[in-house]
């Protein structure tokens, strides 16, 4: 599922394929994928223009037109940007199709439409209205501020997955911070020292930028990373331990049972 890295390859990709270039039409493949305006309105809003810049918040992409206003995209579980040539080609379960004037396509391509894609003339105001937190990797949420927007109760998983207090972090990657800090996913946020509160926080720091870095894509994550094999049957890649899953609203964490301690 997309969170904040591959959000951030996909603004790579978007820049490199869409920036700057005309765009002669745009065509919705399915109006349930639009959320604000209609169908008719978001092809409106694009045909003619062209996108100047591109920005990300959290899991948000949002790509900046000549009009001054902005196209928003979440990718849901399943979203993702892909480039084609001809109308021929254009991928499976695309939702949003923009055709350029100097030709070449870009799809927003989802298939399991949990993700959505909409206008707004000011991103600032968007995430104020989403009550969205700072971004994870926003140089001014320091330890401090990171402290301070955890709630006293609950556990700490959930708390780093919660888009209002941070944006940007998902299953997989909250999975991955606490590995690599060496803290249990169940373990309540109360209970953690502030030492050890201040490893989250830097490993979330470094968790994050090390996979933006690396284009989110597995395949390059160091050895001792989790997502390289993240999976049923599983072992540590530090111990050797199996690794062990646990629910949380659905969605499955995984952890070693050795290397992550509740405290
Ligand atoms: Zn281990």
């Amino acid at each position: 599922m997309p969170e904040m890295p591959d959000v951030a390859a996909f603004r790579k990709y978007f820049e490199t394929y869409a920036l700057k270039r005309k765009i002669a039409s745009a065509g919705v493949r399915n109006p349930k994928i639009v959320r604000g305006l209609t169908a008719k309105e978001l092809e409106k809003e694009l045909a003619g223009d062209r996108f100047l810049s591109s920005r990300q918040h959290g899991k948000y992409l949002f790509a900046e037109l000549d009009s001054g206003r902005w196209l928003l995209m979440h990718f849901g579980m399943t979203g993702f940007l892909d480039a084609f040539d001809s109308p021929g080609s254009e991928p499976e379960y695309t939702r949003l199709s923009i055709a350029f004037e100097d030709g070449g396509f870009l799809a927003y391509v989802n298939a399991r439409m949990l993700g959505w894609i909409g206008i707004t003339g000011d991103p600032e105001e968007f995430i104020k209205s989403r009550d969205l937190g700072p971004s994870a990797l926003d140089p001014s949420l320091d330890f401090e501020s990171f402290k301070k927007r955890l709630p006293a109760r609950g556990e700490i998983k959930p708390a780093l997955m919660n888009q209002r207090i941070i944006a940007g972090i998902g299953n997989i990657y909250s999975d991955e911070i606490l590995f690599h800090a060496g803290v249990h996913p169940k373990t309540k946020v109360g209970s953690i020292s502030e030492e050890r509160l201040r490893v989250v926080f830097e490993k979330m720091k470094e968790v994050l930028q090390t996979a933006i870095d690396l284009d989110a894509d597995p395949a390059r994550f160091p050895e001792n990373h989790l997502l390289r094999g993240r999976r049923k049957g599983a072992t540590c890649p530090v111990c050797g331990t199996r690794l062990e899953t646990a629910k949380f609203s659905g969605r499955t964490a995984y952890f070693c049972p050795r290397c992550q301690q509740v405290s």
